[in-house]
């Protein structure tokens, strides 16, 4: 442990706190993170472990996810857990003309900032992907786009914290964030009180209810999804996929239209293939519903007629953290010394999770974070400040 190193609290033991712990643990931080459940327990553990760069807003979004991705291959080699991170290449596949318009000018943009990505007809997409049905009018083609596997990326960050001497608490949860002097001083638990220098709100889709507790509204929500799990087949899919209206229905819902809210699709190790996910606010209801389900099942189908063979053997939703712009909320809350948000990464947490440990951890230590992260301050959400000092409060709350 490092001398005169502030005592950080990590709240959350998803995919964006063990990350952080791991990395400020590895740099001799004092660490405590609290986990009111098990560790990968949210949406860190009901998900599917794409890193998919064709999928990020091109701009501030996409350059992180860039920078994550670089952080993979280490990790592979670091973590004490096998990731399975493999990098398979991944496919936009495109219905309509419309879309492929639109993707034509989504693919510009994006190898613009450097993405290795290229337009597809429709025989060079079969080529690639002999199982997809032949009435599709193309895809986008990325060779960076990988996966992984989510819990065991989370645990493995969780052992290798704890092995740099991290306290990881699983089973206790934060029910107060204490504050003196403007100046947060620790965390009321289930336990009892846990003091502290600097306390991360890292708790995903429940985040907003923990910055309420200090008076601070963050706008993030949850936003269901649910996943279908086959049973394990013959190997049908090469690659890690996503339909052009997902991409829609992530950056702009309006886009999506009736047509249904697009689909990912990938194939384990094992054969199984997890379909997802819808995209809904339901509150923290994380029940699987009959539509959602038949939705999945019935666009899935449409573009992949070999679906047939497969047998559903399970399905699941989780609760994405989204904020309103799209983009994770990641430093300090300027209007309350220590307190400090890290989450909001919505349906890229896990592709997102190297890059966010790794700058959260430099911003913590005080150093300048390699990537800026003023496009992500918590700030951008809360209201002006009045000359005096005081804050105008524009939401009521
Ligand atoms: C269906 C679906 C598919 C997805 N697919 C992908 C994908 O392919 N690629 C990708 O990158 N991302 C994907 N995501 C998004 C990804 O799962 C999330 O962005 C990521 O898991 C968020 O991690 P987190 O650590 O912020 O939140 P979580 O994993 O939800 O962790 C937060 C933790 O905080 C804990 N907590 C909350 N309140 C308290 C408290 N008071 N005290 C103590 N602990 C508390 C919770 O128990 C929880 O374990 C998907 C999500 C869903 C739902």
């Amino acid at each position: 442990m490092r001398k005169n190193s502030p005592h950080i609290i990590i709240i959350g033991g998803g995919i964006i706190g063990t990350s952080i712990a791991f990395h400020l643990a590895k740099q001799g931080t004092q660490v405590t993170l609290i986990e009111a459940g098990e560790l990968a327990s949210g949406s860190s553990g009901a998900c599917d472990g794409l890193v998919f760069m064709q999928s990020k807003k091109p701009g501030v979004h996409l350059r992180l996810a860039m920078e994550s991705l670089k952080r993979f291959e280490a990790l592979q080699k670091e973590l004490p857990t096998d990731i399975e991170f493999r990098k398979t290449g991944g496919l936009v596949v495109i219905e309509t003309e419309t879309e492929y318009q639109a993707m034509e000018k989504y693919v510009k943009e994006q190898q613009a900032i450097g993405l290795d990505v290229q337009m597809l007809d429709t025989i060079s997409t079969l080529k690639n992907e002999p199982f997809l049905s032949p009435e599709i009018i193309g895809s986008t083609y990325s060779p960076l786009d990988a996966q992984v596997n989510p819990i065991n990326l989370t645990l493995g960050f969780a052992m290798a914290a704890r092995k740099n001497h991290a306290k990881i608490m699983t089973g206790v949860k934060v029910k107060d964030i204490l504050v003196e002097n403007n100046q947060v001083t620790g965390v009321a638990t289930t336990i009892g009180k846990i003091k502290a220098d600097l306390v991360v709100n890292a708790a995903g889709s429940m985040a907003g209810l923990i910055s309420q507790m200090v008076g601070i509204h963050m706008p993030i929500k949850p936003r269901r999804g649910q996943i279908v799990v086959t049973h394990a087949g013959k190997s049908i899919l090469k690659h890690c996929l996503i339909s052009a209206k997902y991409i829609a229905a992530k950056h702009d819902p309006a886009l999506a239209g009736k047509k249904g809210q697009g689909i990912s699709m990938e194939q384990t190790d094992n054969g199984n293939l997890l379909l997802g996910s819808t995209r809904e606010f339901a509150g923290f209801n994380k029940e699987n519903t009959l539509s959602g389900i038949r939705g999945i099942i019935k666009q899935t189908a449409t573009v992949l007629p070999a679906l047939k063979n497969f047998q559903v053997i399970r399905t699941f939703a989780g609760l994405r953290p989204f904020t309103p712009d799209g983009l994770p909320i990641l430093g300090p809350v300027k209007s309350l010394d220590g307190f400090i948000m890290a989450a909001g990464h919505e349906g890229d947490g896990i592709a997102l999770s190297p890059i966010t440990g790794d700058l959260m951890s430099q911003m913590l230590l005080g150093k300048k974070p390699d990537i800026c992260l003023d496009p992500f301050s918590p700030d951008r959400f809360l209201p002006d400040r009045f000359s005096d000092g005081r804050f105008e409060n524009k939401d009521g709350i």
